[in-house]
C-alpha cells in the first residue's frame, strides 16, 4: 500500500491512497479536506512546492471525481486491509512514513518495509531499473519535472521487488535441499 499527499504544518494530508495484490490494483483519489482559503504565503509555498517537484497532485481538483475523504482514511484501511489479507497472507506492506503512522495509530499490523532486515532498494534505485517507463496514474496533473512519486506505481514496484526477493529466497532453499 502507499498513500501520497501534503505534508502542511506537521499534519499529513492524504490526496492519492494505492494498493496492488496480484493483478488487483487501485489508486484513490483522495479529497484532502485542507481549506485554502485562509492558509498563509509560506503555507501555499510549501504546497506549491509539494506539488511541482515530488508528486505533481493538484490540493485542488475538479469536484465529483473523489473517491475518498481525508477524514474516511481511518475508517477505510481497516476495511481495506481485511479484504486484501488472509490467513497465508495475513499482513500488507508499506515502505512510507506517513502510512506507517497511520497504520499504527490504528493499531494495525503491518510490514514495515523501511524497517528491519528488507534492505528495499530506494525508490530512485526501483524506478531506474524499472522496465514499466515513466508513467504515473491519471491522478497527476502537473507534468514538469520526472521522477514524481505515484503511489500507484509505487506499490506496483514493490510488490514487484517483494515478490522478485520470495522467488529468489524460494530457489535457494530448494538448491540448498538438492545439496
Ligand atoms: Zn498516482
Amino acid at each position: 500500500m502507499d498513500a501520497q499527499g501534503f505534508q502542511i504544518n506537521n499534519k499529513f494530508y492524504m490526496r492519492e491512497f494505492s494498493f496492488v495484490k496480484a493483478i488487483k490494483a487501485k489508486s484513490f483519489n483522495v479529497v484532502p479536506e485542507l481549506n485554502i482559503s485562509n492558509i498563509g504565503r509560506s503555507t501555499r509555498l510549501c504546497i506549491d512546492f509539494q506539488t511541482e517537484k515530488i508528486h505533481g497532485l493538484k490540493l485542488r481538483t475538479s469536484p465529483g471525481t473523489f473517491h475518498l475523504k481525508n477524514s474516511n482514511i481511518d475508517s477505510f484501511i481497516p476495511v481495506l486491509i481485511e479484504t486484501l489479507t488472509n490467513k497465508e497472507k495475513p499482513l500488507v506492506a508499506v515502505k512510507n512514513q506517513q502510512l506507517a503512522s497511520i497504520l499504527r495509530g490504528l493499531n494495525l499490523n503491518f510490514v514495515n518495509m523501511e524497517k528491519g532486515s528488507f534492505s528495499v532498494p530506494s525508490l530512485k534505485m526501483l524506478d531506474e531499473a524499472s522496465t514499466i517507463g515513466k508513467w504515473m496514474c491519471s491522478l497527476h496533473t502537473v507534468f514538469k519535472t520526472e521522477h514524481k512519486r505515484c503511489g500507484l506505481r509505487k506499490s506496483l514496484m514493490l510488490w514487484s521487488w517483494l515478490n522478485k526477493k520470495l522467488d529468489e529466497e524460494r530457489e535457494l532453499s530448494l538448491a540448498v535441499i538438492e545439496l
